[in-house]
């Protein structure tokens, strides 16, 4: 990677004429391009774009947006030097072309458009004075005298996003290797953008089951890649770089649509009795809460749907990327009426704390302690104690990741209120699921009534607290006397 830093900007700055470039319509930067490219002189040309400017429409909405992209135009051009052109191109980035340009002049230009990009834009507006700050980050790529066109957009672009991602801020320069790297990626993104358009996207559905009376109360969406090629791709194949790619809102939209198509559907075949898709949110989702809210609320003014037939699931990853957004998305959303889980619970650091702050209304234990039920005391012990915990503070809990009927009996006995895995069903198809929704634990072999052996044991048991608990303590007991210092690794029936 070639990031350049200040130590070219003296040695170049005092070459740029200060005089000015003009701001023009991309159809004639193209033009100017292909001129340059068909003639012997030699062209820098710098790809810039806004970092995170997303969140300027967020915060003071498109028109505040759209007005200071219409700002920053002349203003580019007003760093170039005499002969040069700069123009948008797909809505928040610019491309400056400059004729006759060395490497160093271009990345001097390339340095001062961050700067003067970065000075405030102050907009006047009727009510209020609208200070924004933005931050961008560059791409250059440079042709020499008398060489042979080369696709210098392309070359400038691909150097950009090298920036945003691992400099953001700076001026990246193109090298050779960064399109190979970007060919792979380029495919799977212009994949994702074809799959979202031409509906190869599937939405599969999972059972969630009520474990006090084998109820089929819901099912959790998860979305599915129907390639041309590859075939049915599972979220892990495309799901990251879907989010590195930014499509993370295109492909949720995609999903919360099917997802209320589904709902929609459901409640009209079940006579208006309502069955609860939960979709799961991405970072990217949670960061326009604005976005999320209207949709969902002309899902519910069209009549299409009502608070029961969706909820939401995030995890924590996906809200530690601006907690402040995402609580707010969150809490608009439960204003609207939704319910919200938090998923993947106990995989985190600080789960605790967000039990507390966030509008949840329900914990999903991750399947990685359901899977420890039946051989690792530890494992039950801390699923217990995040039912309790649950439990106390009103939420509501689901066990995810049921495999059989072992684990779904020792969940029954624990507490948990609902449960989803493989036992009651792999995530399939809507229609595939549609006949089993009536059937009392959608057709699986139901969980024991038969009282929990382990009380007997536990009685026999000094100390307090679950049978559960006193186990684990006799047993961390006896390990601690077995090795006379204090056990620190799972502990195993
Ligand atoms: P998740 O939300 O925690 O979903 C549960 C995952 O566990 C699903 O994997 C499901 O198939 C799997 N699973 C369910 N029961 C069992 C079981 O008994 N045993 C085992 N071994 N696995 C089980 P899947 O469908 O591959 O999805 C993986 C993750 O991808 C999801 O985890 C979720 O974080 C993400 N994802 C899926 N669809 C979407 C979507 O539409 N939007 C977003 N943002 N993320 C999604
Ligand atoms: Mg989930
Ligand atoms: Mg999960």
């Amino acid at each position: 990677m070639h990031v350049i830093r200040s130590a070219t900007r003296g040695r170049a700055a005092s070459s740029i004429t200060p005089t000015a470039g003009v701001f023009v319509a991309r159809p004639e930067a193209m033009q100017t391009l292909d001129d340059l490219q068909r003639s012997t002189r030699s062209t820098g040309l710098v790809h810039l774009d806004l970092d995170r400017f997303h969140q300027v429409n967020t915060q003071w909405g498109h028109h505040v947006g759209d007005r200071v992209l219409a700002m920053l135009g002349p203003r580019l051009a007003g760093c170039l030097p005499v002969g040069s052109v700069v123009s948008s191109t797909d809505g928040d980035a610019f491309v400056a072309i400059v004729p006759d340009a060395d490497w160093w002049l271009t990345t001097s230009i390339a340095e001062r458009m961050l700067q003067v990009v970065a000075e405030p834009i102050v907009l006047e507006g009727a009510e209020q004075t609208v200070p924004v700050m933005v931050r961008a980050s560059a791409g250059i790529a440079w042709r020499a005298e008398h060489d042979a066109p080369i696709d210098l957009m392309e070359h400038a672009y691909l150097a950009c996003r090298r920036a945003k991602a691992t400099a953001p801020g700076t001026v990246v320069g193109y090298e050779y290797s960064l399109g190979e790297q970007a060919v792979r990626r380029q495919r799977i993104e212009d994949g994702l953008r074809r799959a979202i358009a031409e509906d190869e996207l599937r939405l599969f559905v999972q059972p969630e089951i009520d474990l006090r009376d084998g109820r089929v109360i819901g099912v959790e969406a998860l979305v599915r890649w129907q390639h041309p090629t590859d075939g049915l791709l599972a979220p892990a194949v495309f799901l990251p770089d879907a989010e590195a790619a930014g499509l993370m809102t295109a492909l949720g939209d995609w999903v919360l649509d099917a997802a209320i198509d589904l709902a929609e559907q459901w409640r009209e075949l079940r006579d208006g009795a309502p069955m609860r898709v939960w979709v799961n949110l991405a970072a990217q989702q949670l960061a326009d809460g604005e976005h999320l809210r209207e949709r969902m609320t002309a899902a519910l003014r069209e009549g299409r749907i009502t608070p029961r037939c969706i909820g939401f699931e995030v995890t924590e990853s996906s809200l530690l990327e601006d907690l402040p957004a995402a609580t707010g998305a969150l809490t608009s959303l439960r204003q609207l009426g939704f319910e919200i889980a938090l998923d993947d619970f106990g995989t985190g650091y600080s789960s605790l704390s967000y039990l507390r702050r966030l509008p949840v209304t329900a914990v999903k234990i991750d399947r990685s302690f359901v899977a420890g039920i039946g051989d690792s005391l530890t494992d039950e012990a801390i699923v217990e104690a995040v039912i309790d915990l649950s439990h106390a503070l009103g939420l509501r809990v689901v066990a995810e990741g049921i495999e059989d009927v072992h684990q779904a009996t020792a969940l029954v006995r624990m507490g948990a209120d609902h449960a989803q895995g493989y036992h009651f069903g792999r995530p399939v198809p809507p229609a595939d699921l549609q006949a089993s929704l009536s059937l009392p634990w959608c057709g699986a072999t139901p969980p024991s009534t038969e009282p929990d052996p382990l009380v007997h044991l536990a009685d026999e048991l000094p100390g307090f607290g679950s049978p559960r608990a006193r186990l684990l303590m006799a047993a961390l007991d006896t390990a601690h006397d077995a090795v006379s210092s204090p056990p620190r690794s799972e502990v195993t029936r």
